[in-house]
């Protein structure tokens, strides 16, 4: 239950002997994770942007291949606030406030909290607050996972009170204790350094968030909170960064696009516009041209300035900077003029190019459904979900090009699994019934949907009765 003020818990604990979690297993950890995650889906903040995620977990995949044994799955968000923060839930799920990344002044600095982030999960520092505190109970986990969420920028998250299933205040501030830092600052460390980052990359970005926090005083940004900083640590980092080589490490390009893209979005239109043409007037940026360029293209297609948008992308094609990224833009700025068949012609050259980056598939198959082509949006989403069976934004996009297919049975199917996907059964259940009563299917396609009907209302029931045990 949500008794536990997780500040009293965090006090006075850590014996760190072991780092195996004694009483969640690694499944119940990914359910947590997972609860949590349908309630941020509809936090007004989440991004949802599959480019930023995508590269975000591409950065988080590089550091977690250097975790010797590594069975843990990583899913890497993006949210938007301005404040610098950073957060692991259960199971592996890390979200990064988009004002961290713009901080950020080069991508070691980036990694380094990611790398961070990383260790607390797999040393399983939030269940071993739970077990320390003698209270091993999913129920517990659970809310000590949604009092990180409500840390997180505002002490109200109406979210806790209405996961948690009680009343109950909920303790804003969770601190995990000077060790567990300790702890996952010595791994993160590791992991930045084998994956080939600049390790000082750490010590800097640190330092500055304690200075931002001395300017800040009570209001200190989040990261400091949930993470406190204190001079031991930031000594300690010095420490183990002492005497090390070195190292130049250049920023990709997905990390200067990704930034770029982040602050075209903020702000008005007309400052983000402003911004990036003083620094390219003045070449005042540290990065690419590219990115800048990039970000300029952004900005005014947000100013609704098209065609000034399309000479930044002549730019950007004349610079040779290739990204998919700028296949997206260049897409975009089509769909924007209203030329939607110049989106599905520009992506449809992409997509073999780039057969890993989601966003591409997917402007793909919605640009394919504005211009009518529901048959060859099909065809993309099926060779799609053949690669990524397990993507639910895709099942949802197949779900539209059924309907628009006029195939009702079909697109209620696909509906269910984008929810199953989401870990929302109820509603997949529902979706199965309207499927079961469309009656525009043949044999085959029923007594399909009959079987994934039974899974789904099983699944409904084990979940309910585990709810129920956990509780006693
Ligand atoms: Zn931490």
């Amino acid at each position: 239950m949500l008794g536990a003020p997780p500040l009293s818990v965090a006090e006075g604990l850590p014996d760190l002997g072991e780092a195996a979690q004694a009483d969640f297993s690694p499944a119940q950890e990914r359910r947590i994770g997972e609860s949590v995650m349908n309630e941020i889906r509809r936090d007004p903040a989440w991004l949802g942007d599959p480019e930023i995620n995508s590269y975000l977990n591409r950065l988080g995949n590089r550091l977690s291949s250097q975790i010797e044994e590594n069975r843990q799955e990583f899913d890497f968000f993006a949210l938007r606030d301005s404040t610098l923060n950073a957060f692991a839930l259960p199971g592996g799920f890390i979200g990064v406030h988009s004002g961290l990344i713009l901080a950020a002044a080069s991508e070691s600095e980036l990694a380094s909290v990611l790398a961070h982030e990383i260790s607390h999960v797999t040393q399983h520092h939030l269940a071993r607050l739970m077990n320390k505190s003698g209270q091993g109970q999913v129920t517990s986990l659970l809310a000590l996972a949604v009092a990180i969420l409500a840390a997180r920028s505002s002490p109200d998250l109406a979210v806790g009170a209405a996961l948690a299933g009680q009343g109950a205040a909920i303790q804003n501030q969770l601190n995990y204790s000077r060790d567990f830092e300790r702890e996952a600052d010595r791994l993160g460390l590791g992991l930045l350094e084998r994956s080939g980052f600049d390790i000082r990359g750490m010590g800097s970005f640190f330092e500055r968030l304690q200075k931002s926090g001395r300017v800040y005083e009570n209001n200190a940004p989040g990261y400091l909170r949930t993470h406190p900083l204190t001079t031991e640590r930031l000594a300690d980092m010095g420490n183990r960064i002492q005497g090390r080589p070195y190292k130049q490490v250049a920023d990709s390009l997905d990390f200067q696009l990704v930034r770029a893209k982040l602050r075209a979005e903020e702000g008005t239109p007309r400052d983000a516009v402003t911004e990036f043409e003083s620094h390219l007037k003045d070449r005042s940026f540290s990065g690419s041209e590219a990115a800048m360029r990039y970000g300029l293209a952004e900005a005014l297609m947000r100013d609704g300035k098209p065609a000034a948008a399309e000479k930044e992308l002549a730019e950007l094609r004349r610079l040779k900077a290739v990204s998919p990224m700028i296949e997206t833009l260049a897409a975009r700025l089509r769909l924007k003029q209203g030329d939607a068949a110049g989106a599905v012609r520009i992506l449809r050259s992409a997509l073999p190019h780039f057969p890993q980056e989601r966003a591409i598939a997917y402007g793909l198959v919605e640009a394919m459904l504005e211009v009518r082509l529901p048959a060859d949006a099909l065809k993309v989403t099926e060779d799609e979900l053949l690669s990524y069976p397990s993507d639910a934004r895709m099942h949802a996009l197949q779900a539209q090009t059924y309907a628009l297919l006029g195939k009702r049975l079909q697109q209620h199917r696909a509906q269910a699994e984008a929810y199953a996907l989401r870990g929302q059964v109820p509603q997949a259940v529902e979706q199965l019934e309207l499927a079961q009563k469309s009656g525009d299917g043949n044999f085959y396609e029923q007594s399909q949907v009959d079987a994934r009907l039974r899974e789904m209302k099983k699944r409904m029931l084990d979940e309910a009765k585990q709810a129920k045990d956990l509780k006693r």
